[in-house]
């Protein structure tokens, strides 16, 4: 079924009032994006590839204050790596049409420079029952505006001392058209532009000429700027032929996930102030931190897909992005086995030298791949939670005297332990002979399997992640909310075999959830995607 825009798009082509689709992402380049965009990133790439038409990746970057070009260089690799293939352009690059549009609005009477300052620019905007106060400057020579204006361009006006408004209607319902700035001096350094430019122009000005100026024929962008449209389109009119085909906006919801952060702001702040280790923290929502989490370009994509374009904004839960990694990898991910509470087991009825062939399921999913080799020796490792002395109601795993199957290998029953029941240092058990998995004739019963390593396993670091928020969302600040327990790290065992895992290699750790290799650490780090199951929920 067709979205909303996909119908205006559809309606467009159909009656000729657009021929060639072009659509763009235009970020800010004030921080990395996270999976609020890679939701703008999806629908804006799927509409030009559904219509055979392209998407521009625009850095939006006319406030020379907040924008860096490390966040210039992520941008372009994230919005790449999620499949956006277009090309690149900077809005900086049309400051001069810019200007010479604010110029033109000045000559046709429709801008005029005022020395308002920011106060009093609050007091006299008015409010939403009371009309604004029109500014004793509103009618000044279009001369005078000119010579200001040029003034200002050259650098002799000081920073806020005077700002080009548009004269629009200071009784306008909407706020927004009751004579908005739209260029101000601002003395400093711009990322590209370097110190060519002491004017800048304001977004709502600046937006409508990026997208005029790109031929973009449809505009899509969040809710907020709704309210922004008839100044978007006022800009791109009175403009007159400077703009004859001028593009149209339409706003989608924005992408709320419960528990995350979608606010580049926010999640700069959790930088800077060291909550998390960079903007590629696998906690973060960013990309880069899903990526490092290990989340597939194809996973995020079908979320995206899933969750819709609506016009009305809602909360995402948490889950849906989850189990679209989870149903990639239970398809896809070898299993491997790994131990994150390790705890000794001996299997007493064997000799020292005991090595045993047992053949490992690669995915069962899979069957093509077949099986891996694994090793059963005498000393073994299990998860520290499978064995209890005193095993509570309904306990499945290993007890004095019970019996448990090992994953891939044979039934064991447990003869005892060293240490005390709050302290068990190591469990011993035998092998039940003819209880070989796959070769089992033997009538046993179990409850439980348990996965387990052998002594040649490899020590890793198993990275647990939580979410930054805590559940409550009564709180008044995200300040309140950020949850101390996000990152848990255990240091456990892997198979021998992982220990060749490629940065970024994902598998499922049986009973443990998916994993994948930490990209950036070189020790064996491997951080949790996902549980096995939907655990949010059932949390809640
Ligand atoms: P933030 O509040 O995180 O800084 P922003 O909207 O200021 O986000 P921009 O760089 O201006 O970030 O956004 C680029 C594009 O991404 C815009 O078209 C914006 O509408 C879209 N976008 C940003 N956040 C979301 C979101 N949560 N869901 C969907 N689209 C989003
Ligand atoms: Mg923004």
């Amino acid at each position: 079924m067709a979205n909303f825009i996909e119908e205006i798009i559809e309606a467009d082509l159909a009656h000729g009032r657009e021929t060639e689709i072009t659509t763009r992402f235009p970020p800010e380049p004030n921080g990395y994006l996270h999976i609020g965009h890679a939701k703008a990133i999806c629908l804006n790439v799927g509409l030009a590839r559904k219509y055979g038409g392209k998407c521009n990746l625009r850095f939006d970057d006319t406030n020379p204050v907040k924008e860096e070009d490390e966040y210039v260089q992520s941008i372009i690799e994230d919005a790449r790596w999620l499949g956006w293939d277009g090309e690149i352009f900077f809005a900086s690059d049309y400051f001069e049409v810019m200007y010479r549009a604010a110029v033109t609005l000045i000559e046709r009477g429709k801008a005029y420079i005022d020395d308002i300052s920011p106060e009093d620019m609050k007091k006299m905007r008015g409010t939403l029952t009371e009309p604004g106060v029109e500014s004793k400057y509103r009618n000044r020579p279009v001369a005078e505006s000119l010579a200001l204006f040029e003034d200002m361009r050259a650098g002799k006006i000081a920073d806020g001392a005077l700002v080009l408004r548009a004269k629009i209607d200071m009784a306008s319902p909407n706020i927004n058209m009751r004579d908005p700035i739209i260029y101000r001096v601002l003395k400093a350094r711009h990322h590209r532009q370097g110190d060519k430019w002491c004017v800048y122009p304001m977004y709502d000005f600046a937006h409508p000429i990026e997208d005029a100026v790109e031929n973009i024929s449809h505009s899509v962008c969040t809710l907020e700027f709704e309210d922004h449209r008839p100044l978007y389109d006022w800009v791109l009119r009175e403009c007159g032929d400077m703009f004859p085909h001028p593009p149209h906006q339409y706003e989608f919801a924005r992408l709320n996930i419960e528990r995350m952060i979608m606010s580049k702001r926010y999640l700069k702040k959790l930088v800077d102030e060291g909550f998390v280790s960079g903007w590629d923290d696998p906690r973060m929502p960013t990309i880069a931190g899903l990526r490092r989490r290990g989340y597939t370009p194809a996973s995020i994509r079908e979320f995206c897909e899933r969750i819709g374009v609506a016009k009305a904004n809602s909360e995402v839960e948490v889950g849906q992005l989850e189990s679209c990694i989870r149903e990639e990898l239970n398809a896809t991910a070898p299993r491997a086995m790994a131990v994150l509470d390790p705890l000794e087991l001996v299997l007493d009825n064997v000799p020292e030298d005991f090595c045993e062939k047992l053949d490992f399921e690669i995915n069962q999913f899979e069957p093509d791949k077949g099986s891996r080799t694994i090793e059963l020796t005498k000393h073994i490792f299990i998860e520290r939670g499978d064995f209890e002395v005193v095993p509570p109601p309904k306990y499945k795993r290993l007890t004095p005297g019970g019996t448990v199957r090992l994953k891939s290998g044979y039934i064991i029953k447990c003869t005892g332990y060293d240490g005390t029941p709050e302290n068990v240092e190591r469990v011993h058990a035998e092998i039940i002979e003819g209880t070989r998995s796959g070769e089992d004739n033997s009538g046993i019963k179990v409850k439980g399997v348990i996965h387990w390593v052998n002594c040649k396993a490899v020590k890793a670091e198993l990275r647990l992640y939580d979410y930054l928020l805590i559940a409550d969302d009564t709180a008044p600040d995200f300040n309140d909310r950020l949850n101390p327990e996000s990152l848990v790290v255990k240091h456990g065992y892997a198979e021998e075999y992982l220990a060749s895992a490629k940065k970024g290699d994902s598998y499922q750790f049986m009973r443990q959830g998916y994993f994948c290799r930490d990209s950036k650490e070189d020790g064996l780090v491997f951080n949790r995607i996902v549980g096995l199951k939907d655990a949010y929920n059932k949390k809640k």
